[in-house]
């Protein structure tokens, strides 16, 4: 519309000059050429679409706008004056990756103690430099589930308005909690039918796209009327999920489990049978075992070389720290659930949620899942879980053009997601750089050395304890 008005003014300016020869040159030079600028052109590439499992070689890509127009065969040979045409050597093009589990202001660890008595202004801030250092590792849509004073809500907006250059925010603000629910962290717990209906009609009003739920300490009529008033609104629900409460959640209809700790085999039939998607956020029920694992083949393929992250992202996998055979036992539960039919899908749960998404899709293929089905995860199964699987989560034609672009092929190695050429976003390239400060996302877990057990030691001045209760069936 904005383009429309600025030809009327300039059409205006000219003939109240009376000179219709600028018109006319306008017309016929000048009009193409502004709206070849907005096509581009991606040649010399292949395509992982995650529409199907296959892999595309030698294609190119016609970019209109913020459409995927067209995708054909073999090298681009139209005029190269009218698009802009970019040679991508044999790199790899995907659909955009997605991160539905996430918080932005959340740290986890808070070594530092940054988030005490935080103002909502020093949090908004720190959720958009983690929304903008997630879209430069490739994550052109998120899932926000569970974040304070509705800041996903307004960075949601921001970036769609386009005032910023950052991902897609599906958002739900604070999560819906009873009273000392979730270690007692949601400032404002719900009990009972009326204060949850009123609490996800309060989150709806504030413009949320999701509800997030608790559902460990729910009791059953709390559980139902919380995903009953989210559906009445045409929302969606997830909840943050331990057994036997996992099941109950299932049945009742949720759309999407998270971590589903001590998920039976029981739970997974169902999930399968109801369509219910599946957020396992392995990497941060990790053990010291797989830890050491991960970053010794990271070193080997070359990805060590800052120290700074390597410790970070080791204290990220600590925060949440269990025994060995929980994270046994959330491996498994991922590959049953793959084996089941069940859609899984990529969440961090912590922050920075560039590095910890990357991780987590790592994690997936340490994990047994096949590269393409770990990409589909972070892909097309987030999108159609979203509802928006018509615009986005593919490679395809009159799709949306959210891309990452690989210098190599993650088939062959899921690490090669670490290469990144280009992001583009709503057929826009992204700056990878920017912003460019002298500090980076992991400064704000500092340089001092991680305690082991820090954890620990903040369960036991809460009273009570984190991890695996053994699983127990519902009965
Ligand atoms: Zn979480």
């Amino acid at each position: 519309m904005y383009f429309y008005e600025l030809l009327i003014r300039i059409n205006y300016r000219m003939f109240s000059f009376n000179n219709y020869l600028y018109v006319v040159v306008f017309y016929l030079f000048l009009l193409p050429q502004l709206i070849a600028g907005d096509k581009i052109v991606l040649t010399n590439c292949n395509i992982i679409s995650c529409a199907d499992k296959k892999l595309k070689n030698n294609m190119h890509i016609i970019i209109d706008g913020k459409t995927i127009s067209k995708i054909n065969k073999g090298k681009y040979k139209g005029d190269s004056n009218k698009v802009k045409v970019i040679d991508l050597n044999g790199g790899f093009v995907l659909p955009g990756l997605w991160n539905v589990h996430m918080h932005l202001t959340a740290l986890l660890p808070d070594p530092n103690r940054v988030q005490d008595n935080e103002s909502v202004a020093s949090a908004t801030i720190r959720a958009g430099l983690n929304a903008m250092d997630g879209i430069r590792h490739g994550f052109t849509s998120i899932r926000s589930v569970g974040e304070r004073d509705y800041i996903d809500v307004v960075w949601r907006d921001i970036f769609s308005q386009g005032f910023f250059m950052g991902p897609r925010i599906f958002a739900s603000g604070e999560a819906v909690t009873v009273t000392g629910g979730h270690r007692g962290d949601v400032e404002y717990g719900s009990d009972g039918i009326y204060q949850i209906r009123k609490s996800v009609r309060e989150r709806i009003q504030k413009g949320v796209d999701w509800i997030k739920i608790v559902d460990v300490e729910m009791l059953p009529d709390e559980l139902k009327s919380a995903i009953e008033t989210t559906h009445s609104l045409g929302r969606k629900i997830t909840s943050h999920s331990r057994e036997p409460a996992t099941y109950r959640s299932v049945l009742a209809g949720v759309d999407c489990i998270e971590h589903g700790y001590g998920l039976t085999d029981r739970t997974i039939k169902l999930m399968a049978e109801k369509g219910t998607y599946y957020s396992p956020t392995i990497i941060c029920n990790l053990s010291d075992q797989y830890i050491k694992e991960r970053e010794i083949r990271l070193a080997k393929l070359g990805f060590s070389t800052d120290e700074q992250v390597v410790n970070g992202r080791t204290m990220v996998a600590y925060a949440d720290e269990r025994s060995q055979e929980h994270a046994e036992h959330q491996r498994n539960a991922l590959k049953k659930a793959v084996k089941a039919g069940v859609k899984v899908v990529i969440g961090s749960d912590s922050t920075p949620i560039g590095e910890i998404g990357i991780l987590e899709i790592e994690q997936f293929v340490l994990s047994g899942v096949s590269e393409i089905d770990a990409l589909i995860a972070a892909t097309r199964n987030p999108a159609e879980m979203c509802g928006v699987l018509d615009k986005l989560g593919t490679v395809e034609e009159s799709k949306l053009a959210d891309l990452l672009i690989l210098e190599k092929n993650p088939l062959e190695n899921i690490s090669n997601l670490r290469k990144r050429l280009m992001v583009i976003k709503d057929g826009a390239v992204v700056d990878l750089d920017y912003p460019n400060g002298l500090s980076n996302y992991w400064d704000y877990y500092g340089k001092k050395k991680y305690r082991k057990g820090y954890l620990e030691d903040a369960e036991n001045q809460a009273g009570f304890k984190r991890g695996l209760v053994s699983p127990s069936e519902d009965k």
